[in-house]
């Protein structure tokens, strides 16, 4: 592997090339990540319009409260960008993100 001088990265090391951060792999930031509870979902989409890394996913999938309430969307977490910033958690309106210490595994 070739290694890269300092005179080889762009000035500022700013990465210049348009469409790079969808490569961009946050997780290594966090300390703890967001859990979505999707029987208190109540698919509000605010978590969606709140995070600045555009992780949270809203999915065309159905989901089925355990009380039978149907939603045509489910939202998820892409771990990949998510950074950890706890912003949806802190939005949510009937607190159904949980931030969880990153060492523990998601079911
Ligand atoms: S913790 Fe921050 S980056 Fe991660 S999904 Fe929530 S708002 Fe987005
Ligand atoms: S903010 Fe809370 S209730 Fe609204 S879509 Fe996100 S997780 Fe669901």
């Amino acid at each position: 592997m070739k290694l890269e001088k300092w005179s080889d990265f762009p000035l500022g090391g700013n990465i210049k090339d348009p469409g790079n951060s969808i490569e961009n792999d946050m997780s290594g930031w966090r300390s703890e990540r967001p859990i979505i509870d999707l029987e208190k979902c109540v698919r509000c989409r605010i978590c969606w319009t709140y995070c600045p890394e555009g992780a949270i996913l809203e999915l065309d999938k159905e989901y089925k409260t355990s009380s039978g309430r149907v939603y045509k969307v489910t939202y998820a977490v892409d771990y990949q960008h998510c950074k950890g910033c706890g912003i949806c958690a802190n939005e949510c309106p009937v607190k159904a993100i949980q931030m969880v210490p990153e060492e523990v595994s998601i079911k």
